[in-house]
C-alpha cells in the first residue's frame, strides 16, 4: 500500500545511480534534505524551451536558442599580448546565417577540431548574444549534439532553484534516475488511486512543458499545493483537538488575594477596547481546565505589554508564579524598569534574571524564584537554564514571539505543571491567514492604538537628498532628538551600490560627534552597551546608525526620527517594525525612506504604502499582495510557514477549503490524510 513507497521516498539520494555522497551533500544544502523525497518536492521555477530554430535572423539578443549549424572554421584561441581570446567556431546555419561559438577554457584547439569537423552540422542550444558588431555569437552552448541525437536535448527544460555546484544538468539527471525507477516499481507498491494522481501530478511539474505546468493555479500544483495545506491543518486539527480533549490538564488555582482591581487602579492610563477586550478573553482561558495557548497579535507600540502584565497580576492572585521572556537583554531590562514600579505597589515581588547575573546575586534570585517568593520573573532564556526552579510557574509570557522556537518553548513548559502559555506578536499577518498559519493558538488582536498618539509623518525621498536631510535634522539632534539611522549592510564590498552602516557612521560623525554604531557583527555584549548608551536621555548620543539588528522591541521615548537606507530592499513587514521604533513619545515623529538610485516603479509604490497608512494589518496585506510571501524579508523568523508548493498570494481560497475539510475530519480520509502528512512532515501530538 501507500505505506510501502516511503521506503523509496526516505532513500538518500546518494544512492541514486551517478550521485554519490559529494554530490548529494550539495543536493542537500539546497533542498534541506536529502531524500529522493526531498528532490520531489523541490519543483523547477520555469520552463526553457528548447525547439530548434530555422534560422538566427529572428532570434533576439539574450534568447537561449536551438538551431543546426554547420562547421565552417576554426580559430585557436589563446593569451595574445596579455588578453585572453576565446577559441572560436565559426559556423553558419542553414540560410548561410554566421553565428559563432566561442570557449574561453583551456581545451586545445585541437579537441574541437576532431569533434566539430568542418562541414559537418550539430544541433547546438545556448543562449545567444550579439556583438558590438552585430555577429550572432554563443558562449559555452548548453548542449551540442549530432543530428541524430537531437533527442537529447529537451525541447522544454526544467529550470530548477539551484546553488553551488549544481548543475541543471545534474537536477534533470537525477530527476530522470528517480522517476525511472519509480515507474519500475510502481505496480509492485499497489498504490491508492490517490497517490498514483499525486505521484502524477508530481511528475507533471517536474516535466513541464509549459510555464502553464507551473502555475500556481494550473491543475498539478493546486492540486499538489491542497494536500500540502490538508497536510498542514490536518496536522493543526489534531493537536488542537488533542490538547483540548485532556480535560483537567490545567491546575486548579484559588484566587486568594485580589491584586488585578489595585491594578487597574494604579494604571497611569485608560485602557484601549482592543486591550480590555484580549485581557478579559485571558482571563477566560483562567478558566478553562486546559492550559491557556494563546497569541496576542498587535502592532508595535499598541500596548501588548500592560495586557501581559495584567495576566501575570492576575496569576498572582493565586500564588503562582509568572515569566516574561524577552528576545534581549536589553529588552528585559526595560520591561523590568516599566514593570518593577506597579509590582511594588501591589506588594508583588518582580525580578529580573539574564545571562549576565553570575555568582551570588544570581544565586540570591534563584533561591527567591524556587521559594516561590518571586511571583513575577522577567528576563532572557536565562530563566530557562538547567538549574532555574520554580515552585508554582503559572504562565509563561513570550515576548517578540518569533525569536523562540518550538523547542525552547517546550523547554520552558518543562518549568511547570502545563503553565499557561501567552505569546505577544508585533509582527501582523493578514486576518484571512492568521488562524492557518497559527494554527494551534488561540488568537486575540489589539487592532486599536492609545488614544492620543501622533502619527508618525512618513516620507520617502531620494538618496542624492542625503545631504539636505542631514542639513533638516540637524536643528533637532541639537534640541536633543535621537535618531535611528539604518542601513542595510556592514560591509562596503559586500554589495557595492549600498551604502554600508559603517561608512554612513563616519560621514555622520562628522555633523553629530556622539553617533554611535551597532551592527550585526559586533558581538552581544557591545551591542547591548552602545544600546544602553542610546536609551540613556542624558547621553550624548543622538544618532544611532544600525543595521536591522534593532528590529525588534526596543523602547526609546526620546527616538523622534527614523531614517531608513535603501529602503526599497526592505519587505514592507520589515520597514513597519523599523518605523515602529519611533512615535512611541508625545512629539511629532518621522520616518524618511531614503531610496537608491536603481529603485524600480514597483519600489516606489510600495513605499507608498507605507507614507500612507500606519495600520500595521493593512500593510501586510498589501505586502502579501506585492510580492508572495517567500520572498519577504525576514520570513523565516516570522515563523510562517516555508511551503513547496503553497502560495501564501494565490491559494487563498485552497488554505480555506483544506482548513474546513481537515476540522470536518472525515475518517473515510484519515489514511490518506496520514499520508499527506508524512509527506510533508507535518508532526501531530500523537506521532504521525
Ligand atoms: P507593544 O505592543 O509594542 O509592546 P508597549 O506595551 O511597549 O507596546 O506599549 C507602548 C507604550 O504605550 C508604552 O509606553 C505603554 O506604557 C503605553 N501604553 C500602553 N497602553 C496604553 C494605553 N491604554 N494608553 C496610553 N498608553 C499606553
Ligand atoms: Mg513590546
Amino acid at each position: 500500500m501507500d505505506k510501502e513507497i516511503f521506503d523509496f521516498f526516505n532513500t538518500d539520494l546518494q544512492f541514486i545511480h551517478g550521485v554519490g555522497p559529494v554530490l548529494a551533500a550539495k543536493f542537500n544544502e539546497v533542498l534541506g534534505g536529502r531524500r529522493v523525497l526531498d528532490f520531489l518536492l523541490h519543483i523547477p521555477s520555469y520552463v526553457r524551451p528548447r525547439e530548434i530554430l530555422d534560422s538566427v535572423v529572428n532570434a533576439q539578443n539574450g534568447d537561449t536558442i536551438t538551431i543546426s549549424l554547420q562547421i565552417k572554421s576554426h580559430k585557436r584561441g589563446g593569451i595574445f599580448h596579455g588578453r585572453r581570446t576565446p577559441t572560436q567556431i565559426v559556423c553558419a546555419d542553414k540560410f548561410a546565417a554566421p553565428v559563432t561559438i566561442q570557449f574561453f577554457n583551456t581545451k586545445f584547439l585541437d579537441y574541437w577540431t576532431e569533434k566539430l569537423p568542418i562541414g559537418s552540422w550539430r544541433i547546438i542550444s545556448g543562449k545567444l548574444d550579439f556583438n558590438s558588431r552585430g555577429g550572432a555569437i554563443i558562449n559555452h552552448p548548453d548542449f551540442i549534439e549530432v543530428p541524430e541525437n537531437a533527442y537529447k536535448i529537451p525541447k522544454h527544460q526544467a529550470i530548477y532553484p539551484s546553488g553551488e555546484g549544481l548543475t541543471q544538468k545534474n537536477f534533470s539527471a537525477v530527476r530522470d534516475q528517480i522517476f525511472n525507477i519509480m515507474h519500475e516499481r510502481i505496480a509492485a507498491y499497489k498504490l491508492s488511486e490517490r497517490m498514483l494522481e499525486f505521484l502524477d501530478a508530481l511528475e507533471h511539474v517536474h516535466y513541464p512543458e509549459t510555464n502553464d505546468d507551473l502555475a500556481p493555479n494550473g491543475t498539478y500544483i493546486a492540486k499538489l499545493a491542497y494536500g500540502e495545506l490538508f497536510a498542514h491543518q490536518s496536522a493543526i486539527a489534531i493537536n488542537r483537538r488533542a490538547r483540548l480533549a485532556h480535560k483537567n490538564t490545567r491546575p486548579v488555582r484559588v484566587s486568594n488575594k485580589n491584586f488585578i482591581d489595585k491594578f487597574y487602579e494604579i494604571l497611569p492610563f485608560e485602557l484601549t477596547n482592543a486591550q480590555q477586550r484580549t485581557i478579559d478573553e485571558i482571563f477566560a482561558d483562567f478558566k478553562r481546565d486546559v492550559p491557556m495557548m494563546r497569541l496576542v497579535q498587535g502592532d508595535v507600540g499598541s500596548g501588548k505589554t500592560m495586557v501581559a502584565m495584567a495576566a501575570a497580576v492576575k496569576m498572582a492572585e493565586s500564588g503562582a508564579q509568572s515569566v516574561l521572556l524577552a528576545p534581549t537583554d536589553t529588552l528585559a531590562q526595560q520591561h523590568f524598569a516599566k514593570i518593577k514600579p506597579m509590582c511594588d505597589k501591589l506588594g508583588l515581588v518582580c525580578d529580573v534574571l539574564t545571562g549576565r547575573d553570575k555568582g551570588a546575586p544570581r544565586r540570591e534570585k534563584l533561591i527567591s524564584l524556587k521559594s516561590g517568593r518571586t511571583k513575577i520573573a522577567i528576563g532572557t532564556h536565562a530563566l530557562f537554564s538547567e538549574d532555574v526552579e520554580y515552585k508554582d510557574l503559572g504562565l509563561v509570557i513570550i515576548d517578540e514571539q518569533h525569536r523562540f522556537g518550538v523547542d525552547q518553548r517546550t523547554a520552558m513548559r518543562a518549568k511547570g505543571n502545563n503553565p499557561d502559555m501567552l505569546a505577544l506578536s508585533a509582527t501582523p499577518i493578514p486576518r484571512t491567514l492568521s488562524m492557518t498559519v497559527y494554527g494551534d493558538m488561540d488568537i486575540s488582536i489589539i487592532n486599536e492604538k492609545p488614544a492620543g498618539r501622533i502619527p508618525i509623518k512618513t516620507s520617502k525621498i531620494p538618496i542624492a537628498r542625503v545631504n539636505a536631510l542631514i542639513e533638516r535634522i540637524a536643528p533637532q539632534v541639537a534640541n536633543g532628538a535621537k535618531i535611528f539611522w539604518v542601513c542595510p549592510l556592514v560591509e562596503e564590498s559586500e554589495i557595492s551600490d549600498m551604502t554600508a552602516a559603517q561608512s554612513r557612521y563616519e560621514e555622520l560623525k562628522k555633523y553629530f560627534p556622539g553617533t554611535g554604531l551597532c551592527h550585526g557583527q559586533m558581538d552581544k555584549k557591545q551591542r547591548d552597551k552602545v544600546m544602553e548608551e542610546f536609551v540613556d536621555t542624558n547621553s550624548q548620543m543622538r544618532v544611532l546608525v544600525s543595521t536591522t539588528v534593532i528590529e525588534v522591541g526596543i523602547d526609546v521615548p526620546s527616538a523622534t526620527i527614523m531614517v531608513i537606507e535603501n529602503a526599497e530592499r526592505f519587505g514592507l513587514a520589515a520597514l513597519h517594525q523599523l518605523r515602529g521604533r519611533v512615535g512611541r513619545g508625545s512629539k511629532q515623529s518621522y520616518c524618511i525612506l531614503l531610496y537608491g538610485n536603481n529603485v524600480s516603479p514597483d519600489g516606489i509604490k510600495r513605499l507608498d504604502v507605507l507614507c500612507e497608512t500606519e495600520d500595521g494589518f493593512v500593510i501586510a496585506e498589501q505586502d502579501l499582495m506585492m510580492r508572495g510571501v517567500g520572498e519577504l524579508l525576514g520570513t523565516r523568523q516570522s515563523g510562517w510557514i516555508q511551503y513547496h508548493f503553497v502560495n501564501y498570494r494565490e491559494h487563498r481560497d485552497l488554505f480555506k477549503l483544506a482548513q474546513t475539510a481537515a476540522m470536518n475530519n472525515n475518517s473515510e480520509d484519515e489514511d490518506w490524510a496520514k499520508t499527506l502528512r508524512m509527506i510533508f512532515n507535518c508532526s501531530t501530538v500523537a506521532g504521525a
